[in-house]
């Protein structure tokens, strides 16, 4: 039996209906990469406790570490078992070849990153890539990206990027490359400073240029560099236009916390499985504590404040 509310997110969902439809409800979906299997079960921890849809991230880093195609089963094997719409997108890959290896693969979506490139090279490597990896899956969402935020998901001492993207710019790049969704830069930020992993200091959007760039691009877009943003301009990026926000950062400094708390308690434990759990339980808080905040639900302070 399924109980109430819970009837609208099923594991038959496709990417496009689910974030059709949080688009319609008002809510994003929260994007959360993965690096090993103690991150991707407290992600899919976190979606089974809140009901909520995920759409889980690997970078070309991470997915080397993990295994594309590894990743790909235990992500198909997460969504059967749990009946819940669980997603997999491969993160800023830099290549057509590793576009087409996670399309293969099973991902559910590509995000194709040449915006280092001059904006017409971008351009050309993007609306190749989206015809590749549609050509082996035609219902793959295919992202692209514009604007410079900075690379590498890490504490970092100064601000990096900047490049804002322009309305203009992003409505050509829709256009002329076919792309489902784009990255745009809009305040945010890859990693977050140490006065952000402290809480002292939160990002902050450049929330009328997102609804500039919906508008002007008529395409669902995505969020990069979540981690580290204030709660309300979230709340304000979703009502503007936003529909996918990735956080990578925060997951990552809790794992670290936590797995240093948890060999710290006892230094004779060697069972994986016990230094391990609380790590997921920390990470799994982190990321119900985000998707609830997506979806415009109550968060307790306290559950934000334990990535600060
Ligand atoms: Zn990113």
């Amino acid at each position: 039996m399924t109980a109430i509310g819970t009837l609208k997110n099923t594991s038959n969902d496709t990417l496009r209906e689910v974030l059709t439809r949080l688009e319609k409800e008002g809510a994003a979906l929260g994007h959360f990469n993965v690096s090993d299997q103690v991150l991707l079960k407290a992600v899919v921890a976190a979606a089974a406790e809140t009901k909520l849809p995920v759409l889980i991230g690997a970078s070309e880093g991470e997915r080397e570490f993990f295994g594309a195609r590894q990743l790909a089963a235990l992500v198909r094997s997460d969504r059967e078992e749990s009946d819940l719409p669980i997603f997999l997108n491969a993160d800023h890959t830099h290549s057509l070849a590793k576009a087409l290896e996670a399309a293969k693969a099973g991902f559910d979506a590509v995000t194709i990153d040449f915006s280092a490139l001059p904006f017409e090279e971008n351009v050309a490597r993007t609306k190749e890539t989206v015809q590749a990896i549609k050509a082996v899956n035609p219902a793959i969402l295919a992202e692209g990206e514009i604007g410079d935020i900075g690379t590498g998901s890490e504490i970092k001492e100064t601000a990096q990027g900047g490049k804002l993207s322009t309305p203009e710019e992003a409505r050509q790049f829709v256009e002329a490359t076919g792309i489902d969704n784009l990255a745009p830069a809009v305040g945010n930020m890859h990693g977050m400073l140490k006065s952000m992993v402290q809480g002292k200091a939160k990002k902050h959007l450049d929330l009328e240029r997102i609804a500039q760039i919906k508008q002007a691009a008529g395409v669902f877009l995505t969020l990069h560099g979540g981690s580290g943003t204030d709660d309300e301009h979230f709340r304000r990026a979703i009502a503007a236009g936003i529909n996918i926000i990735h956080i990578n950062t925060e997951l990552r400094v809790a794992w670290r916390e936590s797995l240093g708390e948890s060999l710290a308690r006892d230094p004779n434990e060697v069972v994986p499985y016990k230094i391990l759990r609380p790590v997921v339980d920390s990470v799994k808080q982190v990321v119900s504590s985000r998707l609830r905040l997506f979806h415009g639900q109550p968060v307790s302070p306290e559950a934000v404040g334990t990535v600060a």
